[in-house]
């Protein structure tokens, strides 16, 4: 029994499906597809993983109005912030990270090594407005 390289080979099969899929994704839609090359992954190994890889910096964390949280892979180019539509769920990428020198300096002055952050801007998006609009 070597338990590290288990959970390396797990953490490896997760991140191939975020590789695969690159969309926002909840434990249980990740479990699924896992679950097709990796039938014997339980769903407490995927939700253990995924906050470990989210602690490593491999994932974005997003917790939704729903309670439920979804997942994604971090793009080095692509910050992982984004503005959500709380009627339908759609989400778009904000292009750019809001963490500026100032938000910098503060952490600095704490002492403080920060080691994941999230960014996410929670509304109503155009087309769920719009049908709003007619419907009411
Ligand atoms: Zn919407
Ligand atoms: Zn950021």
């Amino acid at each position: 029994m070597k338990p590290k390289t288990r959970l390396t080979k797990q953490r490896q099969a997760i991140l191939q499906v975020f590789h695969q899929q690159d969309s926002l994704m909840t434990a249980q839609e990740v479990y699924e597809l896992v679950r097709l090359t990796h039938p014997r992954m339980s769903l407490g190994t995927i939700y253990r993983n995924l906050e470990l890889l989210t602690i490593q910096s491999f994932l974005a964390k997003i917790v939704f109005p729903d309670g439920k949280a979804r997942f994604e892979l971090i793009h080095s180019e692509k910050p992982n912030h984004h503005l959500i539509c709380l009627s339908c769920g759609q989400s778009v990428h904000i292009p750019w990270c809001p963490i500026n020198e100032k938000m910098t300096a503060f952490m600095n002055g704490k002492y403080f090594t920060p080691q994941y952050h999230q960014f996410d801007i929670f509304g109503i998006c155009s087309e769920c407005k719009q049908n709003s609009s007619i419907t009411s």
